[in-house]
């Protein structure tokens, strides 16, 4: 038995780019799971998690029920980051994006402004891993992000690897630097969040777009760290737009939503995307 999730996040309509990816999960496992990663309160909104609900449907996919919240699981996010502070791995981070920026700028890296976070960007600096225990003290009432100490973790858990299709990938813990776990108003962030509930709903085949095969190094580690079963991973071309990019949840013409309105076909979608 092979389960797979699609886990779309509701803030915009699916496009071609979803609909690939969720017949890919579908296909490629015997049971399939929904999860809707609503986490980011700002931006997730009922109205796209609904039509995604009508887009799955069309497109002839049905899921499991009950079907999975993230807005709904800041529990187990908490016991998560529980354990990880009780291993001595978290620590807290006041720094805002611009100090980051500042920061890594001073150490003649990059120019003022900078993407932060992630194997294309650059890595937090590990400005406030250094606090001592009296200046996060004194700092308590601010607002602040806690961050993993992706170093201390990887010796803890030594050499890791995940399977690829099949194929045995080594993890370099340390690809996205010191990530944030979790902040104000976000019980877990996305790394977080995905491998706690890939475990609680026995995914045990992860089937997503390829742009997000780096983050499973982070992911891993994290599964390492909690003791969490290990998923296989299977990564899968993403949909281009005309112009060769990604599609965008601001490119109305391609979500299918408009397509479905248009007169297109399930049919004519799963033809367009080779399937
Ligand atoms: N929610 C993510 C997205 O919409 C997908 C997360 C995952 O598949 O790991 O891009």
């Amino acid at each position: 038995m092979t389960v797979t999730r699609f886990a779309p996040s509701p803030t915009g309509f699916l496009h071609l780019g979803h609909a690939f990816a969720a017949l890919m999960a579908q296909r490629s496992g015997t049971r399939f799971l929904l999860r809707i990663e609503d986490l980011d309160a700002a931006r997730s909104r009922p109205e796209f998690t609904s039509a995604i609900f009508e887009d799955l449907s069309w497109l002839g996919l049905s899921w499991e029920t009950p079907l999975l919240f993230q807005s709904a699981r800041g529990a187990a996010y908490g016991a998560a980051l529980e354990i990880l502070g009780a291993r001595g791995l978290t620590y807290p981070c006041f720094c805002t994006r611009a100090e980051i920026a500042a920061e890594i700028s001073r150490a003649g890296d990059a120019p003022p402004y900078v993407a932060v976070g992630g194997p294309d960007g650059h890595l937090y600096p590990g400005t406030c891993r250094h606090l001592s225990e009296d200046e996060r003290a004194a700092r308590k009432d601010q607002s602040f992000a806690l961050r993993l100490d992706a170093a201390r973790a990887a010796e803890l858990v030594g050499p890791l690897s995940f399977l690829e299709h099949d194929a045995e990938i080594a993890v370099d813990p340390l690809l996205f630097g010191d990530i944030v776990l979790a902040r104000k108003g976000l019980p877990a962030a996305y790394h977080l969040a995905v491998v706690v509930d890939d475990a609680f709903q026995g995914v045990d085949l992860v089937t997503r777009g390829e742009d997000l095969l780096p983050a499973t190094h982070v992911q891993r580690l994290l599964q390492a760290l909690l003791d969490l079963p290990e998923p296989a991973y299977a990564h899968h071309r993403l949909i281009l737009d005309s112009s060769g990019r990604k599609f965008s949840k601001r490119d109305n013409a391609a979500t299918l939503a408009a397509m479905r309105r248009a007169g297109v076909t399930p049919a004519e979608v799963k033809s367009l995307l080779e399937l």
